[in-house]
């Protein structure tokens, strides 16, 4: 089951790392559930690798403990530690077949030769590429690279599989098919993923819950909704989707409050100036059209609200057209959102 049985599979206290004068990783509290799909999303910097690596034992922390189903692994070595990492660039051995890079792990282990053939082909077959068994990792496309690494990391049943931006080198089409497929591998085969990716939208895609990270810190976990449709920073409103955000004057004059506020692009009406709107319940800006890109199934308008700031808007095309979305710009609209959907975020940071 995705969501996990309720134990947990990782848990990191106080987790500080500092290279040199960079604080890479500055007290993580953090719990990952077993058996779920989880993401630490970040921009790039932001130290999720240097977590994950912390996770696997690449790294030592500077303080601070991991502990991997309720054992203190803080000093063990890499193969001491029930994990598997997947990297980026796949780190599969070039001179040997694929057989054999996903045997490797196995026979290290010591396992009989009847042993390795059997799980090879049982780990060949659950990422679909039975048959490619005696290629070479460079007889092979992006994708099946991909396939071949995860096999050889799931081949060993790790406890928890670590993914360190598996699909970065992918093109877009592969990627979200890759996506679905990675999602299916965890729900057959159970066990606890962590992804690291500094993409929202795959990790909004993938995971049961995300990590999202800045500067060191975790500033939210959540599940991908939670995030998106309370977000409690003005970071992680940024981050995970797109916001507007009214603050100061603007706040008080739209939202009829002071603080700061987010608003979600495809919440937002574009009416014109003229009509009777019914205003119970909405907030409402008027303003300019500065910009409207045509997106083929949307258009993003971009309106420069009266109070001073600059708002983005989405809208599905269900009869606009390119030639609609062209006249825009220059025309004055009033912008219109129910108040339910001014979040209100935190600033700090
Ligand atoms: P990206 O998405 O670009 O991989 P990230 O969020 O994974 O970024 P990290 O790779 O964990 O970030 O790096 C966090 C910070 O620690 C960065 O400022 C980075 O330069 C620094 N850092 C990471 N590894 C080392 C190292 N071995 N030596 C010195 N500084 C490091």
């Amino acid at each position: 089951m995705a969501t996990g049985n309720g134990t947990t599979a990782i848990a990191l206290r106080d987790l500080h790392k500092k290279f040199g004068d960079v604080h890479a990783v500055d007290g993580i509290e953090l719990d990952v559930a077993e058996g779920g799909f989880f993401s630490l999303l970040g921009p790039s910097g932001s130290g999720k690798t240097t977590v994950l690596r912390l996770i696997a034992g690449f790294e030592t922390p500077t303080r601070g403990t991991v502990t991997l189903a309720g054992q203190d692994v803080t000093r063990r070595a890499p193969f001491e530690r029930d994990v598997t990492t997947v990297f980026q660039d796949y780190a599969l051995f070039p001179h040997m077949s694929v057989e054999q890079n996903i045997a490797y792990g196995l026979k290290v282990r010591g396992a009989s030769r009847k042993e390795q053939a059997e799980r090879v082909r049982a780990a060949l077959e659950s990422v679909r590429l039975d048959g490619f068994g005696a290629r070479r990792p460079a007889q092979l496309s992006g994708g099946q690279r991909q396939r071949v690494a995860l096999a050889r990391a799931l081949v060993v049943r790790p406890r928890v599989l670590l993914l360190d931006e598996p699909l970065g080198a992918l093109d877009l089409k592969l990627r979200e098919q890759m996506q679905t497929e990675l999602k299916e591998l965890q729900r057959d085969v159970g066990i606890t993923f962590v992804l690291v990716t500094h993409d929202q939208a795959e990790a909004l895609a993938l995971s049961d819950r995300v990590a999202v990270m800045n500067a060191g810190r975790i500033e939210q976990v959540g599940t991908p909704g939670e995030l998106y449709e309370s977000p409690g920073t003005a970071f992680v409103a940024s981050f995970v989707g797109t916001s507007n955000t009214l603050t100061g004057a603007a706040a008080q004059l739209i939202v009829g409050k002071p603080g700061t506020f987010g608003v979600r692009p495809e919440k937002i009406r574009v009416l014109s100036e003229a009509g009777e709107h019914d205003r119970r319940d909405h907030s409402e800006a008027h303003g300019t059209v500065v910009d409207a890109v045509y997106l083929g199934d949307s258009t993003r308008v971009v309106v420069d609200i009266d109070a001073g700031v600059r708002f983005v808007v989405v809208r599905q095309n269900l009869d606009t057209t390119a030639a609609d979305a062209h006249a825009l710009p220059g025309s004055r609209v009033l912008l219109r959102w129910h108040r339910r959907h001014n979040i209100p975020l935190s600033t700090a940071t």
